[in-house]
């Protein structure tokens, strides 16, 4: 851009988040940051470490709507991205209540103050999974125009924040954004999650835990195109538009293991089957062909490439991950009686 402008990230000491805010900070150094974070169990300030003096920190909720005014009220905001959520199926399963909190009533709060304040532009980052099942043998990945599925509370949650974030656009005219995220892979996420949960079990001589349907398959994205599309989005598209994120690279969940173990040069019989989790779906594939035509995004990391990188990032980042293990709030066996 050209003019220094004031961004606001939420959920900024998350995954996406943090390598947002060191995206924007290096693409736009003139720009104002404001990252704000609840710091859950999944929250981390190293994930912003080296940052200091150069952003702006607040520790608070988005569903605080005393907070969210004091911090965004009497100053010109021009972009707020919304990552904050609660971002874990596995965790859903059990405590589907703080998804709902978090992810619809937090996002209608923070909507609401943008709308009091006037924002530039409010940004909201959702997932491919409120589409739900896409059978294995479908020819084509979700359009922007699918209809919303959501078989977990996690993407119930999320769709119901898409759905309000479309809301206040129709209903008070507020400049929105959103998108729709293919898996992302890269550093610093929670090792609750399948890639780092496979390097840092594989590592320990522990098992990778399959849901039983291994030919599952699920498409992904480093996270840096991720940001890149962000930024895309946030600069040049269109008010009140949807666009998708993805790759077009899938693979099996056992592919992706197979991959852990050899670049880890770790044998296969680390391999092991658990149950699904309960409304696992088999399959999401974004077709995400309006960014690329729209505003010139292409993703840049190729898969195989990508995922290897961010196997060696966790090997290499031991001292990063293991003090988070114990944060961990559930594990595969959460659901060790159901039906697979
Ligand atoms: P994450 O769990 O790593 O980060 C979420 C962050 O939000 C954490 O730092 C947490 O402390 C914070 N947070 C939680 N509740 C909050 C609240 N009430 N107020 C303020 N902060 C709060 O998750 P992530 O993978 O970085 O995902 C970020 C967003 O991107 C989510 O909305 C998720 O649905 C979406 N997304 C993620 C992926 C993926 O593959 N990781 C793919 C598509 C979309």
């Amino acid at each position: 851009g050209e003019m220094p402008r004031t961004i606001v990230v939420t959920g900024a000491a998350g995954f996406i988040g943090g390598n947002l805010v060191r995206h924007w900070r290096a693409a736009e150094p003139a720009d104002t940051i404001i990252a704000i974070d609840a710091l859950t169990y999944a929250g981390d300030l190293r994930n912003l470490a080296g940052l200091e003096g150069e952003i702006e920190f607040a520790h608070a909720d988005i569903g605080d709507e005393e907070r969210m005014l004091a911090l965004l009220g009497g100053r010109e905001i021009d972009v707020v991205v919304n990552l904050a959520a609660e971002s874990h199926n596995s965790l859903a399963v059990v405590e589907p209540e703080r998804f709902f909190r978090t992810n619809v009533l937090g996002t209608q709060v923070l909507l609401d103050v943008c709308r009091r304040v006037g924002v530039g532009r409010f940004h909201h980052v959702s997932t491919c999974e409120v589409y739900g099942d896409l059978p294995l043998d479908a020819a084509e990945g979700f359009s922007e125009t699918s209809p919303y599925r959501p078989n977990t509370p996690y993407s119930a949650s999320k769709a119901g924040a898409d759905h309000l974030v479309r809301a206040y656009h129709s209903t008070y005219g507020m400049p929105v954004t959103i998108s729709n995220c293919a898996n992302n892979h890269g550093p610093y996420q929670f090792p609750e999650k399948v890639l780092p949960l496979f390097v840092t079990n594989a590592l320990a001589g522990r098992p990778l835990p399959m849901y039983a349907s291994t030919r599952s398959r699920r498409e992904w994205i480093s996270v840096a195109d991720h940001c890149a599309a962000i930024a895309a989005i946030v600069e040049r598209g269109t008010d009140g538009a949807t666009y998708h994120v993805g790759t077009g690279e899938e693979a099996s969940i056992e592919e992706l293991a197979d991959l852990v173990l050899d670049e880890l040069a770790l044998p296969a019989s680390l391999k092991t089957v658990v149950p699904d989790r309960p409304g696992h779906d088999r399959r999401y594939l974004l077709d995400a062909r309006r960014i690329r035509q729209e505003l010139g995004w292409h993703p840049a990391v190729p898969f195989e490439t990508g995922i290897r990188e961010t196997i060696r990032w966790y090997r290499d980042h031991r001292s990063w991950w293991e003090p988070l293990l114990s944060r961990r709030l559930v594990t595969e066996d959460a659901w060790p009686d159901h039906p697979a």
